[in-house]
């Protein structure tokens, strides 16, 4: 049985003002009370995890345990498949410290070069974690294939050389609204709101 959650505060366990956005709209309805680790003054864990659950799950016990407040914390990526999984939880740091994803978009197709499988999953691990250490995590996913020339200047990151599955347009060329009610984020809440917020 899940740990269900039952409070009216919860901490958001990233500095990212995006993402805290996006997370206030989407738990509005079932938290009153919604505040940034930023806004407590924690600091962000190294993540040292090796994979998004656990990387997600570090996120979330240092904010919890650093605040006294149950906290919410993801991790996510895009994971090749030809590429066994990279760049993965990897997928912020290929992009250097610059940040710069044209480049890391162009290393990945570098790697691809000769290789027939260009499928790819985008990956989410969100997890909530409660000051006593406990947590509810959960993994939303979404498959696709990799383009080039990556195409479109909507989104972020390697948006612009993924087409999920079904689709002819890539994440770059999308209406963010579009891909956000369908990205692996969206699927990673779906399921920990079923699971804890229902
Ligand atoms: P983090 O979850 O904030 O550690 O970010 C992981 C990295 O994965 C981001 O910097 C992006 O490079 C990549 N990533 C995660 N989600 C997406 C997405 O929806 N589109 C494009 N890139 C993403």
């Amino acid at each position: 049985m899940a740990r269900k959650f039952d409070g009216n505060k919860l901490v958001i366990a990233s500095h990212n003002k995006g993402k805290l956005v996006e997370i206030r709209d989407l738990l509005a309805a079932y938290v009153p009370d919604i505040v940034s680790a930023g806004d407590l003054g924690l600091s962000e864990p190294d993540e040292t995890g090796t994979t998004f659950i656990a990387n997600a799950e570090l996120k979330a016990l240092a904010s919890a345990l650093g605040s006294g407040l149950p906290a919410l914390a993801d991790d996510s990526g895009l994971a090749v498949n030809a590429l066994n999984g990279d760049p993965g939880i990897y997928s912020a740091r290929w992009a250097g410290p610059e940040k710069d994803f044209d480049y890391a978009m162009q290393r990945i197709e570098d790697l691809l070069k000769g290789k027939s499988d260009r499928t790819a999953s985008f990956i989410c691990a969100l997890s909530l974690a409660w000051p006593d250490g406990h947590c509810e995590t959960v993994e939303g996913i979404v498959h696709g294939s990799l383009i080039w020339p990556a195409r479109g200047d909507n989104g972020f990151g390697y948006d612009p050389m993924f087409v999920a599955d079904g689709m002819l347009e890539s994440y770059g060329e999308i209406e963010p609204e579009w891909k956000h009610a369908i990205s692996h984020r969206a699927d990673a809440f779906k399921k920990l709101m079923d699971k804890v917020f229902k």
